[in-house]
Formats: C-alpha cells, sequence, structure tokens
C-alpha cells in the first residue's frame, strides 16, 4: 500500500498532516476541517467483488485505501473485525426500497460505526506516540454514549462526557453512567448549548493545553471515513446488476453521516442521489433552494432530538468538495457549484407533525417499525418518490440511525407497540450510576478539569 493520502484544513491555512495526526487533532489550528487530499476509488469489479464479502473485510478495503500507509495490515484487518461484529439489516418495504438498520451496535444507534472504529485507531496512533488525550464531549443524548462505550477501557485516553441533567432520557443517561473506569461523565445544571459552549471554551483555553484535549465528535476526520463503509456494503448485497443506480435517504444533523455517503460516491460507487432528510432544522434544504445560508440560532426542538443543529459543522465539507468554501463562522467565501449541487442533492424538510403521521403510517401499512429519525428519513423517500414518479422503482435506502426503543414514547403515542429493547440495553437498570455534578459555567468547569486532570 505505497500510495499516501495526506489530509488538508478546508480553511487552507494549516499544512497538511497524516491520517493518524488528524484523527488525534480533530480540528485543524487554523479552525478548518480536514479531507483527504485524493479520494481513492474502486472499480466497478472491486465494487461487485464485495457482494461476498463480510462487512469487515469491506471496511479493510476501505480503510486500507485511505490510511492503509499508516496501520499494518494485520493489526487494521483485526481492529475491523473486532469492531464489526454486529447485524446490519436490510429490511424491504415496498417496491425496490429498504431501511438499513444500523441501531444493532453496543449503544443502538449509527454513531456505533464509527465510534467503535475510532477508539481502536485512537489508541493505536496513541501507544504508537507513547502519548495520551483527554476526550472533551458535550452531549444531548446519543453521542456520549457512543463516544464512551467506544473508547471505554482503551488505553492512554481519558474521556470526559457533559451532559445538561434535565434534558437526557434515564435511558440515555444510564447507558453512560453505568461504566466507569476511564469515563468520566459530568452532568451540568443547564442546557445542552451550555455543555458545548464549555467544552468550546476548554480547548481554545491555554491554561488547559497540558491536559491534551481532543474532541471526537463529527468534526473529526475520524468519524467519517467509517461511515463510507455500510453505504458500500448496503450496495454490495442489494444491487442487482453491475453499475446499478441506487439513491439513499439520509435522516441528517451535523452531516457527518451523508459525507459518508459523499465520500462512497467519489470514490466511485454509483450514488445516483443523496435524500438529504432533515427535521425543521432546515438550513440546507433552505441553501439548496434559495442559494443563501443562514444558521439557524438557537436550534428548533424536533422530536427527532440528534438532528436539532441549527449550522452544521460538515457543511463545510461539502461546500469544499463543490468547489466552494465556507469558513468556521459559517459565511461562504467562495460559493460551490450550486448546479451540481442541486443534481446530486435533493432535500427535504419534514415538520414532527409529519414525522409522527409517517411512523403511525408505516407500521400500518408495511409493518414496519421507525423511531422518529428514520421516519425523517423514509418522508424524504416518499417526497421524492412523489415528485419524480419515474423513480418509483429505483433502488432506494433509508437510513434508520437508532432503535425504536430508545425513543419509545413516540413509538408508543404512533402504534400502540412498546418497541422490545436490544439486548445492549436490556441490563441498564440493574447497574449502579456513578457521575459527578458540576454547575453550569465555565469558571467551575476548569477548576473541576484541573482538579481531576492534571
Ligand atoms: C447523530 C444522529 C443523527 C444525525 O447524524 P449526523 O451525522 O449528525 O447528520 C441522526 N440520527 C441519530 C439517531 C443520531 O444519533
Amino acid at each position: 500500500m505505497a500510495q499516501s493520502i495526506l489530509y488538508y484544513s478546508t480553511n487552507h491555512a494549516a499544512p497538511k498532516i497524516s491520517f493518524g495526526d488528524a484523527l488525534l487533532q480533530g480540528l485543524a489550528p487554523d479552525k478548518g476541517l480536514y479531507m483527504p487530499d485524493a479520494i481513492p476509488v474502486f472499480s466497478s469489479e472491486e465494487i461487485t467483488g464485495f457482494s461476498q464479502k463480510p462487512y469487515a473485510e469491506i471496511a479493510f478495503a476501505v480503510f486500507s485505501k485511505f490510511f492503509g500507509n499508516e496501520v499494518p495490515a494485520n493489526t487494521l484487518k483485526t481492529m475491523c473485525q473486532e469492531a464489526y461484529t454486529f447485524d446490519i439489516p436490510l429490511e424491504a418495504v415496498v417496491d425496490n426500497k429498504y431501511i438499513m438498520r444500523l441501531d444493532q451496535g453496543p449503544t443502538a444507534s449509527f454513531k456505533d460505526f464509527a465510534g467503535q472504529m475510532m477508539g481502536r485507531l485512537m489508541q493505536f496512533f496513541l501507544q504508537k506516540n507513547n502519548a495520551h488525550k483527554l476526550i472533551l464531549t458535550a452531549t444531548s443524548g446519543d453521542t456520549g454514549s457512543a463516544v464512551a462505550h467506544a473508547f471505554y477501557k482503551r488505553s492512554n485516553i481519558q474521556i470526559a462526557v457533559l451532559f445538561p441533567e434535565s434534558e437526557v432520557s434515564d435511558r440515555q443517561r444510564k447507558q453512560m453512567t453505568t461504566l466507569g473506569k476511564n469515563i468520566q461523565i459530568i452532568a451540568i445544571d443547564g442546557k445542552f448549548d451550555d455543555a458545548q459552549a464549555m467544552v468550546k471554551e476548554a480547548f481554545s483555553d491555554p491554561d488547559l493545553r497540558h491536559l491534551e484535549l481532543t474532541s471526537a465528535n463529527s468534526i473529526n476526520i475520524g468519524r467519517l471515513i467509517p461511515q463510507i463503509v455500510y453505504y458500500i456494503y448496503a450496495y454490495s448485497r442489494l444491487a442487482t446488476s453491475k453499475d446499478q443506480p441506487i439513491l439513499f435517504s439520509i435522516p441528517s444533523g451535523n452531516f457527518g453521516d451523508m459525507m459518508g455517503c459523499v465520500l462512497a460516491s467519489k470514490m466511485g460507487l454509483p450514488v445516483k442521489k443523496i435524500l438529504i432528510a432533515v427535521n425543521q432544522n432546515n438550513e440546507f434544504e433552505t441553501l439548496l433552494r434559495t442559494q443563501k445560508y443562514a444558521k439557524i440560532e438557537p436550534s428548533i426542538n424536533c422530536i427527532s432530538n440528534a438532528m436539532n443543529v441549527g449550522h452544521p459543522s460538515n457543511l463545510a465539507r461539502v461546500i469544499e468538495l463543490y468547489g466552494g468554501n465556507m469558513d468556521e463562522k459559517g459565511i461562504i467565501t467562495k460559493n460551490p457549484d450550486y448546479t451540481l449541487l442541486q443534481n446530486d442533492f435533493f432535500a427535504v424538510s419534514v415538520s414532527d407533525e409529519l414525522t409522527k403521521q409517517t411512523i403511525a403510517r408505516t407500521w400500518e401499512q408495511y409493518n414496519v417499525l421507525l423511531e422518529p429519525h428514520g421516519a425523517v428519513g423514509w418522508r424524504c423517500v416518499e417526497e421524492y418518490c412523489a415528485q419524480n414518479p419515474t423513480e418509483n422503482n429505483a433502488l432506494i435506502v433509508s437510513l434508520e440511525t437508532a432503535h425504536p426503543a430508545k425513543f419509545p414514547q413516540a413509538i408508543i403515542e404512533q402504534t400502540g407497540v412498546n418497541p422490545e429493547l436490544p439486548p445492549s440495553l436490556q441490563n441498564l437498570d440493574t447497574l449502579p450510576e456513578q457521575f459527578d455534578r458540576v454547575q453550569g459555567n465555565y469558571a467551575t468547569f476548569k477548576k473541576y478539569l484541573l482538579e481531576k486532570y492534571s
């Protein structure tokens, strides 16, 4: 594997670095996001060949292309085999349309696909450099548990997760607070926005530099590359002829998931269109329609709560890939090719009312149980087919990004079904919880970090 891809910053004012360094840094020093300086491709023969291969082998093939020169092949292969031990059900709904359930991992959301690999990769590069990192994450629910499980018991890594005590469900809290070891969970008496602001301030505080802070959210390139694999996997299982086109519908918040699909497409997967499903936080849908961008501040509270994002951080990467530029404040300093963007993407904003109706209707009509995020995705498929009737028999895969049992309330209300807990969520009630409480202001939080980690 002689080729070597380097990673550049979307703000173009930081040196290109290796994958391992980009993974450990998270954000580039010029506040831009790291992107590969070349996107490797698969031939259509290679893609056809994946139909016989297990998920872990497809993952290995993708990762080898992006950073195979940095991790020994045997080590990388073992990481993939250990990370991807769970099922990826592809459920036929109607015509040639499928739901891909990305909810069988340890925390029952799609974030496990990236988390499981990132934990292993970060440990590998830290051990190699004889270095340590403290990963700081603010969560409104899903990210915190996926990050905590991904890094649980990994050496050279400490985790601190901040969450707003009053905004996280019991089940979400227990997924984080029952681990212990290198995982520290911190409740604050504020809102998610406060937690997020405290984490951001800590990253830029020179007094905390010695703590070697870094982030594991989707600004990190290490989150995106693993998210390429399930698109290729779905295609390998569902395509019935060589080069058959496929469409994906992706429930989106910070657009990390959709970046995986964009990269898969640039790698040669015959993706005809990417359907972007958003809730009432519709800044991307508006951008596509009007070519004008405005953040939504504060973000709107919708029932698909993991997608309540008023300024998706990965938009800078999308704009970059389409020839434009967006700075860290969300200002477009150079226009992307809007014609190409409109050709490759179709976006729909779905209200809570329609989300609920979709949960009820897919259950009634197809016996398919969706939670709010997946329902937003499916509604987008329906809207696309209504506007493009010739596409009714196209191969379309809609992503279910969390397990229905994580959002029982909306589902019981709409269907009367109380979704069964997956094994990963079953024993939570019997395990002891442990977490600290910190007042929701930066000074107190900083003192806490210095006392605990210096
Ligand atoms: C994080 C999350 C999303 C949004 O994913 P992005 O990569 O931020 O667009 C959608 N659904 C669920 C359940 C999530 O946890």
